[in-house]
This record gives structure tokens, sequence and C-alpha cells, in this order.
């Protein structure tokens, strides 16, 4: 863990840090874009978690009904009785364009962000990092994964926190408000207002659905950052969907927001003493 470095800002009046990697480490993750198949996609963001340290049984492919190519979870554990939290990516793309910002913008982060956070001693939640195959064949794997789990893990899961297409623009993240669970959002814009990241509600309704529709179907509270505007969604399934389209100052600021909202979520949710703790101890 020789490349953590600890940031550190002012929340509710106290000292409040965080752990991230090194912003270079993030964007190379981003540039190593696979561009053919989606099994290609999915064999790349694998080699990026096993580069984070997310190995052996923590790194588990699981078949999704429909798909011939597989879900891939990284679970990183909390406390054995503690609820989970699924940060969620979809890697796949359409046939036209790179899929650069929808989505490897947000499946190349999922290592990065498992990364940082491995770093955080006393997590109370289980984190499991799902790449979802095949959300653009209909949230293919989002829905096989809540099929799969409904009778049995679907009732740990306490939050899901999708991230599809970001860094479009020089604006790194909006929140899918009209699709937000409050509480999720409240944490969020507490956040992004202690890093000076500016956050707004852009509800995205015109341009589709996500992978968080299946969850929040079945009442779990997810939360949806993007980065589309009336400008950028029209770049998403076509061949303007190139990697000279994402802004990586916006990428890296993202990086870092989502690096900080894990670690406060897992810390303000549920929490019997909600003030604002967390030193890395
Ligand atoms: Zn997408």
């Amino acid at each position: 863990m020789r490349y953590l470095l600890l940031l550190s800002l002012g929340l509710g009046g106290q000292q409040w840090t965080f752990p991230t990697i090194p912003a270079e480490k993030v964007t190379e993750r981003l540039r190593r874009i696979e561009r053919g198949e989606n099994a290609a996609r999915f064999g790349t963001l694998g080699t990026l978690f096993t580069e984070a340290g997310c190995t052996g049984p923590a790194l588990e492919p699981q078949m999704a009904k429909g798909s011939k190519v597989p879900n891939l979870v990284c679970t990183l554990p909390g406390e054995p009785e503690g609820k989970w939290i699924l940060v969620t990516a979809h890697f796949d793309k359409v046939r036209a364009g790179a899929g650069a910002i929808d989505n490897w913008s947000g499946a190349s982060l999922l290592p990065s962000l498992y990364q940082s956070l491995r770093a955080v001693e006393g997590r109370r939640h289980t984190f499991l990092f799902i790449g979802f195959t095949d959300e653009e064949a209909g949230l293919v794997g989002a829905r096989a994964w809540v099929k799969a789990n409904q009778k049995t893990a679907l009732k740990n899961v306490r939050a899901v926190i999708n991230i599809d297409s970001v860094a479009s623009g020089p604006h790194p993240l909006y929140v899918w408000a009209s699709k937000a669970d409050p509480e999720l959002t409240q944490l969020a814009l507490q956040m992004a207002g202690a890093l000076k990241i500016p956050l707004e509600g852009m509800n995205a309704d015109q341009v589709g659905t996500t992978d968080a529709a299946p969850f929040r179907a079945k009442k779990v509270p997810v939360i949806d950052f993007h980065s589309l505007n009336n400008q950028t969604w029209l770049w998403l399934h076509s061949i303007d969907d190139q990697l000279s389209k994402i802004d990586v100052g916006a990428y890296q600021s993202a990086y870092r927001f989502l690096a900080a909202y894990l670690k406060f979520v897992d810390e303000k949710l549920d929490a019997p003493d909600r003030s604002v703790t967390g030193a890395l101890k």
C-alpha cells in the first residue's frame, strides 16, 4: 500500500481524512480501455482488479443468466454481521464507438475505489464492487444478480451506488436525483461540499435506465452518478464515444469524490453515533 496518499478536509468542524491512490494510477486504468468484445473488456477489468489487490476468492466471475459474459464481483469484507453496499458499473459497450464514456469511465474506477477503501480500517459494511455485464442488452447482468439473490443476499444490501458515464465534460458528476435515495443524496451533497467538487441533480430520464433500476424496484436505496447533460448524452452509443471525449481532470475528481463518499457512507448509514468521526486508524 505504498501508493496510498491521505487526503484531509474539514467536515462538520472536524478534520476528516480518507485514503486515495495517485491520480496517475487512476488515469492509467482509464487509458487501458479495451475497445473490442465485451468478453475482452471483462478480462481487462479482471486484470485491473487483480493489480489493485483483489485476487483469489475475493474476485469472482458470476454467471449471469442471459449473457455469455459473466458479472465480475470483487468483495471487500466488513463486519461479519454488517450489511452490504454495492458499488456497481457496467463494463459492456454497444458496437459503435469505444464505450469510453459509456461505461469504461465507470467500470475502470472500481479497482481504484476498491484499492483505496481497502486501506480504511474498521469498515462496518461489506462492499461488493460489481462490474455488470450486458447493461446495454437490457440490464442483463444487474437483473440476473437481483434474481439470483432475491431470496438470500438481496436482504443484506443496504445501498447500491451505481456509476454510469462519468467525466464526459468538465463537470465530473451529477446525481440522477429523481431516482436517488434522499439519505444517500444528502451524504453525497455534504461530501461534495467538503471537497469543493460541484455536484448537482440532473435527471437523465430521456436517456433511459441504469443497472440501479432492478434494485430500486426491490426497494433497495440507490444512487446513480453520471455526467450527462444535453450535449454529452448525444455522444453515447455513437462513434463519438471515445477516450478523447473524457475530461481527465473531471475523471480524477470523480475518483476523489467517490473514494471519500464510500468511506463516508460506510461511517454514516445506520450509525449509532451520527456525528462525524472517521480518522483513518
Ligand atoms: Zn451505460
